[in-house]
């Protein structure tokens, strides 16, 4: 982490959970709308943390999402009207119909998720259940005022409503209503260490688009799974293939490659275990995507046996493929 960046609870959470700011499911909008992915984060976090805790990391996925996406849109905008250009407005990941009542200084938005992904992902609904979406609308919604305004969702389909629903005012005015739940997730919400985190990161170079700055390269990591897409790091692939195998809900594997080469194999026993890890992999009907092979390993995809073979440059890249691609085999399914 960078030195500068303020020390924070919630960051070492997040960074523990695999969502590092920067990590690609942090910067992949759609692991915010794909019904399997939250319905297997849900879970994930509920079996592994108190429900309180649960609540709050999945309102700070949201909200790290909401303001990245958000800020991209509002300097897209002003990259516009500086070179004179009128393109078609970024949306936000998350579709919301919004009604402001006196515009941003009104502060008061009311608003739907006309698909509630996530409600539909989940079986059993509390109060306010839809939190990511609540929290990636605070930050989006945020950015684009330019003040910070909380969403709170008010109807929820999982609780049998007609519609995921949710009004947004500035957190000071939740606070002064004292509702003790509001205001637990107004303070769940950590705005400024998120923004800094963001600033920091554009200071970088490291832009708000897809392509986040992943701090996995430098340190060896587990295999993640997050709805119909495993990530795995090629050289751990003996556990990962016996992860692979009691996991009947992944479509498709993406292979990261990055670091390859650091385990010192010869290219003849790269080819060798590359082929035999493809092969496992296809012999369970479940796709593999390429990630970010060096050049070294580039130079052998051309022949490695049941080619042609996906790859992409970047990690982040070769995630979004992945989705596309159980998305496309779902529909076609
Ligand atoms: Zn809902």
């Amino acid at each position: 982490m960078n030195p500068q960046t303020p020390h924070s609870p919630d960051v070492e959470l997040l960074t523990r959970l695999g969502f590092a700011p920067g990590n690609p499911l942090m910067t992949e909008p759609r692991v915010l709308v794909d019904r399997s992915f939250l319905s297997r984060l849900r879970t994930e976090l509920d079996e592994t943390l108190d429900a309180d805790t649960a609540h709050r990391v999945r309102s700070q996925i949201g909200l790290f999402h909401g303001l990245r996406e958000g800020r991209r849109a509002v300097s897209r905008a002003r990259d516009d009207v500086v070179g004179g250009v009128v393109s078609r407005p970024d949306t936000p990941s998350i579709a919301m119909t919004l009604l402001a009542r006196g515009g941003c200084d009104g502060l008061e938005i009311h608003g739907e998720w006309p698909h509630s992904a996530e409600a539909r992902a989940t079986d059993h609904g509390g109060a306010r259940n839809c939190v990511l979406a609540a929290g990636y609308t605070s930050g989006w919604l945020s950015e684009i005022c330019g003040s910070t305004l909380v969403a709170v969702e008010t109807e929820c389909r999982a609780q049998g409503q007609a519609r995921c629903a949710f009004v947004a005012r500035p957190a000071e005015e939740w606070r002064a209503r004292h509702d003790a739940e509001v205001e637990q997730f107004v303070d769940s919400l950590p705005f400024e260490t998120f923004r800094t985190l963001l600033r920091e990161n554009s200071a970088r170079g490291l832009g708000l688009g897809a392509e986040g700055h992943s701090p996995l390269g430098a340190t060896p990591w587990t295999a993640h799974v997050w709805g119909p897409v495993m990530v795995l790091p090629f050289q751990s692939s003996v556990t990962a293939l016996r992860d692979l195998e009691n996991d009947c809900g992944i479509r498709v594997v993406v292979v990261d490659l990055r670091t390859a080469y650091t385990n010192g194999l010869e290219e003849k026993s790269l080819r060798a275990s590359l082929e035999k890890f493809l092969d496992h992999v296809s012999s369970w009907g479940v796709e593999s995507v390429l990630a970010a092979p060096p050049p070294a390993v580039e130079s052998l995809l051309p022949e490695l046996r049941n080619g042609p073979h996906v790859a992409r440059p970047t990690l982040p890249e070769a995630i979004s493929t992945a989705f596309q691609i159980a998305h496309a085999n779902r529909s076609g399914a």
